[in-house]
Order: C-alpha cells, then sequence, then structure tokens
C-alpha cells in the first residue's frame, strides 16, 4: 500500500480538525503533490458528513467554521495553523455546463466519479495511507491527465474543465498530452464562451506559472482553446521565451508569458485587476519605445525586463549582455537635482525652472546616470541656461 509521508499529515492544526470532524480524507492536490514530491498545496478534505453535521462537529471542537460553499458541500475550517477546506462526498446529478447541481452522497467511489482528472481523485486517510478508487496513482506516476469518464461529456458538464485539463498538464503531464482529452477540448471550445470572464483569469495565471507551459499553450493554440480565450493570440514564441528564462535564471512571470503570446491589453477577456492591466500597458508601451534602460528608470526594473525578455523572445535573440545590471542601476537611480537647488542658485520658481530641470534629467540620463549635482548645474549654465 502507498503511504505519503508528508509534514502537514502531522501538523497539529490538521490532526485538530480530523480529530473533530471523526473521518475525513485528503483528497485532491494536496495528495497529488505529496505524491509527486511537490510542493505543498491548499489542504482538501472529503468526507462522508453532511454539511450541517461537519458545521456542528468543527464548532463543538472550538474550531472556527465558515460556510464558504454551503451549496455544494464546502465549509473551511480556520484555524491558527492555518485553514482547510473540508466538503461533504458528492454525486453531481445534473448540471448546465457552469454549475453542477449537487447531491450528496456517503460514498467514496461516487465522490471520485465526480472529481475531473483521475490525479485529482486520490485520497488518503489521516495516517497517510493511499485511497485510489480509480487508478489514478499510475496515470499519475505516467504523468498522464486523463478524465475521468468519457471527456466529452465531463467537459459539458462544466467547461472549466478543459482550462483545466492544459492547466494540470503544464503542471503535471508528461511530454505526450492525452489524446482523448485533447479531441473533446477542440470539439468543444465553443463552450468556453460561456464561462466568466474571471474563472478564465485564474486558469491562465496558474497555466502561465507553471515551469513549461509552453508545450500545454501549443496543444490549446491546435485545438482552438487559445484562440477562442485570447482572440489574436499565438503561442509562437513563448517556447523561446521560457528558455530564456531558464537560460537567464530569471524567476517566472506569468504577465510576461501572457504578453508573449500577444501584445495586447488581456484585461477584459481575464477580468484583470487593476494593477495587473497598468502592468500589462506598461510593458506594451516599454516594447514600443524600444529603450529598456529609460524604461527601468521611469517604470521599474520588472516592466523594463518583461519588455526585453518579450523582445528577446519575438526577435529570437538574447538579450544584450550586462542587461540586468544595467536595468537594476536605472531603477535604482535618483535623480540628484531638485528644484530647490536650483533655486538656491538663483533661479526664480516657474516654468523655465521646470524646463531646465527636465533639461539637467536628459543630460544625466545621457551620462549613464553618473553625472552629480554641481555638474548638472554646471552643463545648464554652459548651455546658455541662467537665472532669471
Ligand atoms: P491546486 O494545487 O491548484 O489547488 P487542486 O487539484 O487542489 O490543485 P482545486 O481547484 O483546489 O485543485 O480543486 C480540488 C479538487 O476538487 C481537485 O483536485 C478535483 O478533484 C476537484 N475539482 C475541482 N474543480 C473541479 C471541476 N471543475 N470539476 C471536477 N472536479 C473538480
Ligand atoms: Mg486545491
Amino acid at each position: 500500500m502507498t503511504r505519503l509521508l508528508s509534514a502537514w499529515l502531522t501538523k497539529p492544526h490538521v490532526i485538530q480538525v480530523l480529530d473533530a470532524l471523526g473521518v475525513g480524507y485528503f483528497v485532491g492536490g494536496c495528495v497529488r503533490n505529496a505524491l509527486l514530491d511537490g510542493e505543498d498545496t491548499d489542504i482538501d478534505i472529503a468526507t462522508p458528513l453532511l454539511p450541517d453535521e461537519v458545521i456542528r462537529r468543527l464548532r463543538f471542537a472550538g474550531i472556527q467554521v465558515v460556510p464558504t460553499g454551503l451549496a455544494h458541500g464546502t465549509v473551511t475550517a480556520i484555524t491558527e495553523g492555518g485553514t482547510l477546506e473540508i466538503t461533504t462526498f458528492r454525486a453531481d446529478v445534473s448540471t448546465d455546463g457552469r454549475r453542477a447541481t449537487v447531491a450528496f452522497s456517503d460514498n467514496i467511489a461516487l465522490d471520485a466519479a465526480r472529481r475531473d482528472f483521475t490525479m485529482n481523485a486520490i485520497y488518503a486517510d489521516r495516517q497517510g495511507n493511499v485511497i485510489d478508487p480509480l487508478d489514478g496513482l499510475s496515470d499519475l506516476q505516467e504523468r498522464r491527465v486523463r478524465f475521468i469518464g468519457c471527456p466529452s461529456a465531463r467537459i459539458r458538464e462544466d467547461f472549466l474543465r478543459i482550462l483545466r485539463f492544459f492547466r494540470f498538464h503544464a503542471w503535471y503531464g508528461g511530454p505526450d498530452v492525452d489524446a482523448e482529452g485533447l479531441a473533446a477540448c477542440a470539439e468543444l471550445a465553443d463552450g468556453l464562451d460561456t464561462l466568466a470572464r474571471e474563472r478564465v483569469g485564474w486558469e491562465f495565471r496558474k497555466l502561465l506559472s507553471a515551469v513549461d507551459p509552453a508545450p500545454a499553450v501549443a496543444s490549446m493554440e491546435v485545438s482552438g482553446v487559445l484562440l477562442r480565450c485570447l482572440p489574436g493570440a499565438n503561442a509562437g514564441s513563448l517556447a523561446t521565451l521560457v528558455h530564456l528564462e531558464d537560460l537567464l535564471e530569471v524567476p517566472i512571470d506569468w504577465r510576461t508569458r501572457l504578453l508573449a503570446l500577444g501584445k495586447s491589453d488581456w484585461s477584459k477577456q481575464l477580468r484583470l485587476s487593476r494593477g495587473e492591466q497598468q502592468h500589462l500597458a506598461a510593458v506594451v508601451q516599454a516594447i514600443e519605445l524600444g529603450d529598456a534602460v529609460m524604461t527601468a528608470y521611469h517604470s521599474g526594473y520588472d516592466v523594463a525586463a518583461s519588455a526585453v525578455l518579450i523582445s528577446a523572445a519575438g526577435g529570437a535573440e538574447m538579450p544584450p549582455g550586462n542587461w540586468r545590471a544595467e536595468l537594476l542601476e536605472a531603477a535604482a537611480a535618483e535623480f540628484p537635482l531638485a528644484a530647490q537647488d536650483l533655486i538656491d542658485a538663483g533661479w526664480e520658481p516657474g516654468p523655465k525652472l521646470g524646463e531646465a530641470l527636465r533639461e539637467a534629467e536628459t543630460t544625466w540620463i545621457g551620462s549613464g546616470f553618473r553625472s552629480d549635482r554641481a555638474e548638472l548645474l554646471r552643463s545648464l549654465s554652459d548651455q546658455g541656461n541662467r537665472p532669471v
């Protein structure tokens, strides 16, 4: 019997919640990632207890409970050690492609069957003993992301599963994408239009944060899924970008990868936050400007570095040798001259002073941020600028 040995199994708050419930199994990402020696993820617990009973038992043990998704049987236990999601075993009975109507069950095999992929339907008891009703373990070992049941039927129940298929393939899949699953995604790609853009956005964030999402995105492209979500996008330079990131050891940034698919404002399609939208717009502007040093000075290192990487990937070339040091220096540079310095040197406050300051800033940027205050003041008077 396979047994998990993860440290989280014995964390006091995990034990406390399981003790309170009396019966519960770990399931989903936490079990899958533990079996892969992957990163810890949030802990989901499945239980045959009905939601009311879950709430009653947790409260009886003095644990704070929030009914986060009561309609589909989920409550969240909040403890000092962390939060855990507890969901009653389910059997999905009907669905409109976006939202399943649920029936609760006390049968682990039924609960497994309503999940999306075999590798996400592996359970573990509190000792870590693996319970695997659908043989997800062998798919996991072979890194095969496989729908439970008939792929097209499962997608018709919930079109988000199309995006989850590619996301899990990017994170946990092997070199080959499951052909039957891919064909069903291609056939039903239209259904993606019915999804809330926000959910599509979260899937893209996670997909593009995988170490190498390029093969999965290429599969999304050939199946028509990519264009359905991001009109005008193409996966062309993503693989080159990922390769550059690896070569240059730059940290993964999903936003840079998104722009490698198309230098557009994707905020509508992905319901991005204001901050994300502003970042993307700044990177697109920087690419158009084509002056990374200036961008780093005005908009910071991250924006400039993204622009450099996207341009390099698009042109299939390496960025110039010391780009990082140059951008870091530019981002940290502080203009040594202030209006007060000019006033102290005899200038009258007013538009002319502003102009002179801007002129001095251009000279300073041109010097590679090296000129000091005295030099800049001197250069202003050398150029014929005089205090008025
Ligand atoms: P992550 O590491 O991203 O949290 P996860 O596998 O835990 O991965 P969740 O979205 O947290 O993913 O979902 C938890 C589990 O619930 C999944 O492993 C899967 O068994 C089930 N699940 C989630 N979303 C769906 C869905 N749309 N259709 C079917 N089952 C789903
Ligand atoms: Mg999870």
